[in-house]
């Protein structure tokens, strides 16, 4: 990106205000769809994207009362592949996608009730689910403690490495022409009805009939977005842990690991390159980022409860990101406010699996074209109850 400050570009067919992984790759596919796009983002290091574990994993994510937020996750995955595939042909950079599965485990039977009731609900959406006994389950991944009391496979979950994924991103839209400014968008600029473009921050505008804001949990604070959508995001914080395996010492699993520790969630994400995530805390905290002593302590103490071989590990980084939430943990994707403005934000918790589909909707409604069905309950008109289908 440019220095900060400096304004290369006054006129776009399209600026994106927000550069984590969904305002990126709606500017890469935008671009590759013949579109002039400019990309501004402050790039202070901030994005959710950059802190995330990197699961793609609808199934063992599935709740309660979510059925359409999983039939969108659903089709994340199906275009999961295809589009990275396309990104490392582009770039000729992997991004470490990684195809094992999830295995869940239950530390104790309290756990093992909550986990097959969960089960029960995750199968009776159509998701494949094998009930394993512990032995299975040590089968699967031999440094499990003996105690876990039993768990599942979703075999069909995958997992990306959300750095490697996001750097692709940047360098794909780079070689698309996008043209990439370092500021922080003031508020789209409107005249009679319609988007002209946006203000930055440190001065100057960029003029553009089309004005995408997909700036996270940020995009709330975009000037020019109708009210009743300002306050609909939040940031919800989750800390979480990288850790790394001394020289020499082979990865301790090959699954992802979502285990339930006496009631608490703590899952465990291995990286081809030797990476191990531990997280996530879940907090509501306003924009607060800090890592505290408390959640450190908790992830690692429930990761070293199922899977005791962590404590051999290198504690290599800790983080905290703002997941951008909604009222109704849904994401938020389509047309509001004067003409030519799109809203698209909210992925919550998994923005990292939705960011294909969310650039392809994108795409479709920068060109006038409807999205995948599956985006229907997800429009901002839920929110505002504004006509969304302009
Ligand atoms: C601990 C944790 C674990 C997670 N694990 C997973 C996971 O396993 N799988 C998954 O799919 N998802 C996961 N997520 C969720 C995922 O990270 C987010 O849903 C996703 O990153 C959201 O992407 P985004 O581009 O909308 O927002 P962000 O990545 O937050 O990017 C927003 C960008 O907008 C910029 N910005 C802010 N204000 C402005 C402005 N005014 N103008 C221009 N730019 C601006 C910011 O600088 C930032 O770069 C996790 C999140 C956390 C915190």
């Amino acid at each position: 990106m440019p220095a900060k400050g400096v304004l290369l570009v006054e006129m776009a067919d399209v600026v994106v205000a927000g550069g984590g992984v969904i305002g990126t790759a709606i500017a890469w596919r935008a671009a590759v769809a013949g579109l002039d796009v400019v990309l501004v983002d402050p790039a202070d290091g901030q994005a959710a994207s950059l802190v995330a574990a990197g699961m793609l994993a609808p199934a063992s994510e599935a709740l309660f009362g979510e059925g359409a937020l999983l039939r969108l996750n659903l089709l994340a995955l199906r275009r999961f592949g295809s589009f990275a595939a396309e990104l490392e042909e582009a770039t000729g950079h992997q991004v470490g996608l990684r195809r094992e599965g999830t295995l869940a485990v239950a530390y104790d039977p309290g756990d093992y009730t909550a986990l097959i009731r969960l089960t029960a609900f995750r199968r009776s959406a159509g998701l494949d689910a094998e009930e394993l006994d512990s032995r299975a389950c040590r089968k699967l991944e031999p440094f499990l403690t003996p105690d876990v009391h039993g768990g599942v496979l979703f075999a069909d979950d995958w997992s990306v490495d959300n750095r490697r994924y996001a750097a692709a991103l940047r360098e794909a839209a780079g070689s698309a022409k996008v043209r990439s400014v370092r500021d922080r968008v003031a508020e789209v600029r409107v005249r009679d009805g319609q988007a002209r473009g946006v203000r930055l921050a440190e001065g100057g505008d960029i003029d553009a009939a089309r004005v995408v804001v997909a700036a996270g949990c940020w995009s709330g604070a975009v000037g020019g977005l109708p009210d009743a959508l300002r306050a609909v995001v939040r940031p919800v914080k989750g800390q979480l842990l990288r850790l790394r395996h001394p020289a020499g010492v082979p990865p301790v699993i090959s699954h992802t690991i979502r285990a339930i520790v006496r009631g608490t969630d703590v899952y465990l994400v291995p990286r081809a390159d030797g990476e191990l995530i531990v997280g996530a805390t879940s907090e509501e905290r306003g924009p607060d980022r800090t890592v505290t002593a408390g959640a450190v302590h908790d992830l690692l103490h429930d990761a070293m409860s199922v899977l005791p071989v962590t404590s051999e590990l290198i504690l290599a980084e800790t983080c905290a990101g703002l997941r951008p939430g909604t009222p109704d943990n849904g994401p938020v994707v389509g047309r509001c406010g004067p003409d030519g403005l799109l809203l698209v934000t909210g992925h919550y918790r998994n923005g990292i699996l939705m960011s294909p589909v969310t650039a392809d909707a994108a795409v479709a409604l920068l060109a006038g074209q409807a999205p995948a069905p599956e985006w229907e309950p997800f429009t901002p008109a839920r929110f505002t109850g504004e006509d969304g289908s302009r």
